[in-house]
């Protein structure tokens, strides 16, 4: 059931579990403001996630609320992810479900990062 993203956050969501380390996870990446695994369902040979550990729904709510250091943050550890990963040479794409529209289905923020095969022009 897609969640609908103008929701107040949700601390019984599963990233919110997986952040309070309730639920285990396979983490690749854990800095100040973000925590990357990879997702318990891959659609490409490497699907990771990755999450700011503040408490964000969605993009709006993100920029709205969050300080700048954790936007920094955030996005630079995509990055990072990325090149530890070693996806750099081949390729990779980023997506952010946001809302009901785009199936968005756990209400914690995250961006996914599907690569290591042609992944085509577009993934749906
Ligand atoms: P969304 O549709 O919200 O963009 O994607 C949510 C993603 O979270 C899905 O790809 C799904 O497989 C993944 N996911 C859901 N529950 C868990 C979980 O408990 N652990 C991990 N690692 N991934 C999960």
């Amino acid at each position: 059931m897609p969640v609908d993203a103008t929701l107040p956050y949700d601390d019984d969501n599963i990233f919110a579990k997986i952040l309070r380390g309730e639920i285990p996870c396979d983490k690749v990446h854990e800095d100040e403001h973000t925590l990357a695994f990879r997702d318990i369902n891959p659609q490409a040979p490497t699907h990771i996630l990755v999450i700011p550990k503040g408490r964000y729904v969605s993009w709006a709510d993100f920029s709205a609320r969050a300080q700048d250091a954790e936007i920094t943050g955030f996005v630079r550890a995509v990055g990072t992810i990325a090149r530890q990963a070693g996806l750099v040479e081949t390729g990779y794409r980023l997506l952010a479900n946001t809302g009901g529209d785009a199936h968005q289905e756990v209400p914690h923020l995250h961006v996914h990062i599907f690569a290591g095969t042609n992944l085509g022009p577009m993934l749906a």
